[in-house]
């Protein structure tokens, strides 16, 4: 079968690597290669990062109005919206998300540019009530300038949408490393970008590897934010790439959330919520779910419950409409999974369901597996596995739950399910964790920040804070007095 071949978009054109190397790209749903990329290097890199600070610097678009900035946005909002299938189909078939979940967040992508389109012009500055007599001071909210936006394989446009849409929005220009899983769905967002009228070196695609293009991009001096999501250890790098030139970061990595469930819950809503959390887009998610904190008296029936569902969770290609679980996107993630199931049951774990490689057209699937630990400390209760994989452990009291939610090194996500509204607000109150959601899961909006607490990162994504994340603050300060300036040794 013949590959489907892609360009980089580097200076509003679509390119070849300098060095004219490509790689190929699989399709996780049958382990066979289906597309074919530029192989970037520093080389390349550099190019689009010039390319980039042009743009921040050139007259295209700093002459732009902030309103005229926000058209732009819009623009690449309705485009996104009448080219949703196409690109669902793209992220479908590039990381086996089901092609029901590529819709369904296609669908909804274009609100993050129109979100933050309409924030494009109210990036205001203060005028300052100062202290000093005969003195005027105030702020201005100013761009950046290059970011560079490194993105992981498993929900690429969304994870780029709510970088491009903030970093754009307030002035900067871009240069995005899609994962080497998952580019076929960022370049195509690339051409959308041109069509809605960007000018050329604004948003730029580099495809290639990690520890060659990412790297490469992450260490240039002319990139003067980073804004990093992936894993822990690949965030290791980029944070030392980024002292170098002291560039800007924000750092949205992983997670081992909670799922607290009370007695008082409604026990079918929270086993929805459960599978959601962690079975979900085969658990390649973030926000993963899979601590699962139960209370004792219905211990058995929740896990019960969990297990039944997970034996009729429907495995299948992504691109079968009635699938629920598709494959994991990549070998080495698979290998992960079964390599962390078998660990947990070198540690006195108990599988309640799963734990095996279902044969499904020589794919990369794994089953909903549930496991019951015998200690919080186990490896599995503690590490993120980024796959369907859920840790399950009884406790007595609130104060166990909340003792157990807390004890992780992460905080991305925690679900809380209670009926009894004071319960629920303290945990609120106390669950150290970026995003929680009570009697629910799994909910995003571009209005709603996304970020972690601990190893899960820092920085904002979604929301007023991110478009701000994207500015650096100017003060400026003028003197009204028409005396000479006096004493030049003693500060004003
Ligand atoms: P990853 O291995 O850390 O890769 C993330 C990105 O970094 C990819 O584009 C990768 O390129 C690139 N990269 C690799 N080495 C690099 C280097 N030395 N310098 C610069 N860039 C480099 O993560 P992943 O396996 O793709 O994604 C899974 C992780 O992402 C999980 O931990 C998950 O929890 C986290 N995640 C977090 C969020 C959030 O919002 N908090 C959302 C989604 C995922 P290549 O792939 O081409 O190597």
């Amino acid at each position: 079968m013949s590959l489907q071949s892609f360009q980089m978009y580097i200076n509003g054109e679509s390119c070849e690597a300098v060095s004219a190397a490509r790689f190929d790209s699989m399709d996780p749903s049958c382990a066979q290669p289906w597309a074919s990329f530029p192989d970037a290097n520093g080389d390349d890199v550099d190019i689009a990062v010039k390319a980039a600070d042009a743009a921040f610097n050139g007259r295209a678009w700093r002459s732009l109005t902030a309103t005229a900035r926000g058209k732009l946005l819009r623009k690449l909002g309705d485009l996104i919206s009448e080219n949703g299938e196409q690109l669902a189909q793209l992220e479908s078939r590039e990381n086996g998300k089901l092609i029901r979940e590529t819709r369904g967040q296609l669908a909804y992508l274009p609100e993050f540019f129109y979100y933050m389109a309409g924030l494009a012009d109210k990036i205001e500055g203060e005028t300052l009530p100062i202290d000093k007599p005969d003195m005027m001071a105030y702020t201005v909210r100013e761009p950046i300038g290059v970011v560079a936006a490194i993105i992981p394989w498993n929900s690429p446009l969304y994870l780029t949408a709510i970088k491009v849409a903030p970093a754009l929005a307030a002035g900067n220009t871009i240069v995005i490393k899609p994962s080497e899983h998952a580019s076929a769905s960022i370049v195509a967002l690339a051409q959308l970008a041109e069509q809605a009228g960007f000018p050329a070196g604004v948003l730029n695609v580099v495809t290639g590897y990690g520890p060659s293009a990412g790297s490469a991009l992450t260490s240039h001096p002319l990139v003067r934010h980073i804004a990093f999501t992936g894993g822990a250890a690949t965030a290791r790098h980029v944070v030392r790439a980024s002292a170098d030139n002291f560039a800007h970061l924000s750092l949205e990595l992983g997670g081992k959330s909670p799922q607290i469930v009370f007695p008082d819950a409604d026990i079918d809503s929270a086993v929805n919520g459960i599978v959601a959390g962690v079975f979900a887009a085969s658990g390649q998610s973030c926000v993963a779910g899979s601590r699962l904190l139960i209370h004792e008296s219905i211990y058995e029936e929740v896990l019960q419950k969990v297990a039944d569902r997970a034996a009729r969770i429907k495995i299948g290609k992504p691109s079968d409409a009635d699938t629920e679980m598709g494959p994991m996107t990549t070998e080495a993630q698979l290998n992960i999974a079964e390599n962390m199931v078998a660990t947990a049951l070198e540690q006195g774990a108990v599988l309640r369901h799963g734990g095996k490689r279902p044969d499904v057209n020589g794919g990369w699937y794994y089953e909903p597996t549930l496991l019951e630990c015998q200690s919080p400390t186990d490896t599995l209760m503690q590490e993120e596995v980024f796959g369907p994989v859920a840790a399950a452990i009884p406790f007595k009291t609130e104060e166990e739950a909340l003792a157990l939610a807390n004890d992780s090194r992460f905080g991305l996500a925690a679900g809380i399910w209670t009926r009894d509204i004071a319960r629920a607000h303290r945990l609120c109150r106390d669950v150290r964790s970026g995003i929680i959601w009570v009697n629910t899961y799994r909910v995003v909006s571009a209005m709603a920040p996304i970020g972690g607490f601990g190893d899960s990162g820092y920085g904002r994504e979604g929301g007023i804070d991110a478009v701000l994340s994207y500015t650096e603050k100017k003060t400026v300060w003028i003197n009204l007095s028409s005396e000479p300036m006096a004493d030049p040794f003693v500060m004003r």
